[in-house]
């Protein structure tokens, strides 16, 4: 498992850590449920949040039924946060069969 998981690009324009397709968070939370993983740090204040010239990375994945998840945290080499069931899903996750 690598120590830092990227949130390679965020397609989620209306958070306000987004900044042109880049997650400024310094580290986000997946929730969600089996359904679909739900970006739990998503919000949107209307003003600008995060830090400039960050790039995000997964801190904690409650989705343990994902197939890279590994003891809550995510085993993928990066993800990618974009509109799926919710307006700010992980687009990486995958249900384990
Ligand atoms: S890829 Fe899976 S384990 Fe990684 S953050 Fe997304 S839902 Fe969580």
């Amino acid at each position: 498992m690598t120590v830092t998981v990227p949130v390679t690009e965020c397609a989620v324009a209306n958070c306000s850590f987004n900044d042109h397709t880049h997650c400024g968070a310094a580290g986000i939370t997946i929730g969600g449920n089996s359904d679909h993983a739900q970006c739990a740090t998503f919000i949107d204040t209307g003003i600008q949040g995060g830090l400039p010239k960050v790039l995000a990375s997964v801190g904690a994945c409650q989705r343990s039924e994902c197939s890279h998840n590994e003891n809550l945290m995510c085993g993928a080499s990066s993800v990618r946060v974009g509109p799926g069931a919710d307006n700010a899903d992980c687009l990486t996750y995958e249900h384990s069969s």
